[in-house]
C-alpha cells in the first residue's frame, strides 16, 4: 500500500525533507503526523455530512500533500484543485463531485460563498490541532479498487470532467515506473513543476514520496521569472527532472540551462505533450550524464502507459520521436475508429475491437489496470469513451483516447487528436469548453477558439466570435470577453487574441471551416 510505505520514512529517516517549496520544509515525520491528524479530523467532520470526496484547494504548500495522504488514510477520494482557478470553475467541482468538505492551502475565492465545511492546511491550523499524536485505524485506509483521487479535465461542453483513479491504477502506475527509473532509496530529489491538479504531479508526488526522496516544488511564481527559477533549480541537486517538454524547452532558450546548473541530474521524465525531437536532442547534448524519458498517456489511464529512452539512436532513426513502449499489464492498441463508434453505439457492451496491423494509422485505445472507471457523476461522457475489455477470463475497463497514432518497430507513434482537444505549454484544453462559456455572453452569436502554431507547438488562443451588429468599440468587447472568461476558467485557457465576425466560414457538409478561419487569419 502506496501510504504505507510514505509512512514508513516517517521511522526510517524523520528528518528527511519530503518536500521543499521555497523557504518551508516538511519532515517525513511532520508529513505522517499531520496527515494522521487530519485524517482523524476528516473522519470527524464526514460523520455528520457523508463520505463524499474532498476538495484539496492551493498551490504547491506541503499542507497539500498531507491532505492527499489524510484522504487515503480515511478512505476518501481527493480532487486537487489549483489556487488560480476561479471561483466559477470551483464551485462547478465542487458541485459536480458533491464534495462537502474543502481543504484550503491558499485562500478561497471570495465569490465562492461559504456553503461548504471548510479545513485549513495552513502549518498551525486546529485541523492538525485536536488529534496531534493520534494515529488513525489502518482499517479506514483506501482498498485497491476504492478510487483514489479524481482530477478534473476540460471537458467539450463547458463543464469540467472527473476523472476517477483507483488505488489500483496509481499502484500500477508507481511499481511500473518505480522498476523502469529505480530511484535509490532516500537520495533522490524530484523536480514538481506540475500544479497538483494535473496528473503529470502524481508522477513526481509519489515516486518521490515512496522512495523516500524529497518532492521539489517550483511555483508558478518561481516559473515565470527566468532568474527565480534558476535560483531554485541551482539550489536543488534535483536527480529526477518531471516536467511537461514545453516547460524544459523554455528553460533550453537560457544557456545557462546545463548540467553545471543540475550536475546530479540522472534522468529527464517527459509526458503530457509532443517531445519535438529538438528539444530531446538539445537536452542530451547540455546534459551528457542525464537520460530523456519520453512517456505517453491520458489523466483518464494514470499518467502514463508507454514509454521510451530517448538514446541516440533513437534520435538518428526517428523524427518525430516515437511514444514507446507499453507498460507489461496494459494493452496499447490502435484501432479504426469506425469500428470503434460502431462497438460503443447504443450502449451494448462491447467485443474487444481488432486492432490494426504496423503501420497502419488509427485512434489509440488503453486496456488494463491503469485505465479509470470513468468520469464521477458523469455516466454519459463515461460511456462515449469508456467500455469494457475481457481478457484472459477478467474484465479491465478501456478507454478511447481520441488520439491519432501507428505502430513502427515495435513503438507507439503519436500523430495528433481525432477532435479539438489541444496542448497549450502542457495543458489539455477543449476548446469547446472555452466556446460554450463565450456564447453564454449575451451578444455574442457563436465562437470557435483555435490553436495558433508557431514553430509546430500550439503558442497561444485565438476566438472567432459572431455578433448580430458590427462591433463598434473592439477594444472594448475583447476585454468584456476577457473579463467574463476569467469568472469561470483557468488563466491558461483565456485566448489571447479575439476576432469579431458577421459569421463563421462553412465547409460544404455545413461545419465550421476551423482551416480557413486560421488561414484568414494569419
Ligand atoms: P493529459 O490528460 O493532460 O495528460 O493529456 C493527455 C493527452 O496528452 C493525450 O491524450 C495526448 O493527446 C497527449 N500526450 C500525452 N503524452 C504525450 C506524448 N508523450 N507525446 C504526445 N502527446 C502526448
Amino acid at each position: 500500500m502506496f501510504i504505507e510505505k510514505i509512512d514508513a520514512w516517517s521511522q526510517r529517516c524523520p528528518h528527511r525533507i519530503a518536500h521543499r517549496h521555497r523557504d518551508s520544509a516538511t519532515t517525513y515525520e511532520t508529513l505522517k503526523t499531520h496527515s494522521d491528524a487530519l485524517c482523524l479530523w476528516i473522519e470527524e467532520q464526514s460523520r455528520g455530512i457523508g463520505r463524499t470526496p474532498v476538495v484539496v484547494y492551493g498551490h504547491k504548500q506541503a499542507g497539500m500533500l498531507a491532505a492527499f495522504l489524510a484522504c487515503g488514510k480515511a478512505g476518501l477520494p481527493y480532487v486537487p484543485v489549483d489556487g488560480s482557478v476561479p471561483a466559477g470553475r470551483l464551485r462547478q467541482i465542487i458541485d459536480s463531485s458533491g464534495a462537502r468538505i474543502v481543504l484550503t492551502a491558499a485562500p478561497l475565492p471570495e465569490a465562492l460563498g461559504k456553503t461548504t465545511l471548510q479545513g485549513s492546511l495552513a502549518p498551525a491550523s486546529p485541523c492538525y490541532a485536536a488529534h496531534l499524536g493520534q494515529v488513525p485505524p489502518a482499517a479506514w485506509a483506501l482498498r485497491p479498487e476504492d478510487v483514489c483521487y479524481i482530477i478534473y479535465t476540460s471537458g467539450s461542453t463547458g463543464v469540467p470532467k472527473g476523472v476517477q483513479i483507483t488505488r489500483r491504477s496509481l499502484e500500477s502506475f508507481l511499481d511500473w515506473v518505480g522498476g523502469l527509473y529505480r530511484p535509490l532509496e532516500a537520495a533522490e530529489v524530484f523536480l514538481n513543476q506540475a500544479p497538483f491538479s494535473f496528473d503529470l504531479s502524481v508522477m513526481d508526488l509519489y515516486m518521490s514520496l515512496v522512495s523516500g526522496g524529497t518532492l521539489w516544488s517550483v511555483d508558478r511564481d518561481q516559473a515565470a521569472s527566468p532568474a527565480a527559477l534558476f535560483d531554485s533549480l541551482g539550489e536543488s541537486r534535483v536527480t529526477f527532472w518531471v516536467s511537461t517538454p514545453s516547460f524544459a524547452a523554455m528553460c533550453l532558450a537560457d544557456p545557462g540551462f546545463n548540467s553545471g546548473l543540475l550536475p546530479d541530474l540522472k534522468y529527464f521524465l517527459f509526458c503530457g505533450e509532443v517531445l519535438a525531437h529538438d528539444t530531446a536532442a538539445r537536452l542530451k547534448s547540455r546534459f551528457p550524464g542525464a537520460r530523456v524519458e519520453n512517456m505517453y498517456g491520458p489523466t483518464e489511464a494514470c499518467v502514463a502507459v508507454t514509454s521510451l529512452t530517448v538514446t541516440a539512436a533513437v534520435l538518428n532513426d526517428y523524427n518525430p520521436l516515437p511514444v514507446g513502449r507499453p507498460k507489461p499489464d496494459c494493452r496499447v492498441l490502435v484501432c479504426r475508429p469506425e469500428e470503434l463508434n460502431r462497438l460503443m453505439a447504443d450502449g451494448t457492451p462491447p467485443g474487444p475491437p481488432e486492432p490494426l496491423p504496423e503501420g497502419e494509422p488509427g485512434e489509440i485505445v488503453i486496456a488494463g489496470p491503469s485505465v479509470s472507471a470513468g468520469y464521477l457523476n458523469n455516466p454519459g461522457q463515461t460511456r462515449k469513451s469508456f467500455f469494457a475489455w475481457a481478457d484472459g477470463g477478467r474484465t479491465w475497463p478501456a478507454y478511447r483516447t481520441g488520439d491519432a497514432g501507428f505502430w513502427r518497430d515495435g513503438l507507439l507513434f503519436f500523430q495528433g487528436r481525432f477532435d479539438f482537444q489541444l496542448k497549450l505549454h502542457g495543458y489539455r484544453i477543449e476548446p469547446g469548453d472555452i466556446e460554450e462559456h463565450l456564447r453564454r455572453v449575451d451578444w455574442v452569436g457563436n465562437a470557435v477558439v483555435l490553436g495558433v502554431e508557431q514553430n509546430g507547438r500550439v503558442a497561444y488562443l485565438k476566438a472567432f466570435v459572431t455578433t448580430p451588429g458590427p462591433v463598434d468599440n473592439q477594444f472594448e468587447a475583447r476585454l468584456k470577453l476577457r473579463n467574463s472568461l476569467l469568472e469561470k476558467l483557468p488563466g491558461y485557457m483565456i485566448p489571447r487574441s479575439f476576432a469579431f465576425l458577421e459569421r463563421l466560414p462553412m465547409t460544404p457538409n455545413g461545419k465550421v471551416d476551423r482551416r480557413r478561419l486560421l488561414e484568414e487569419s494569419r
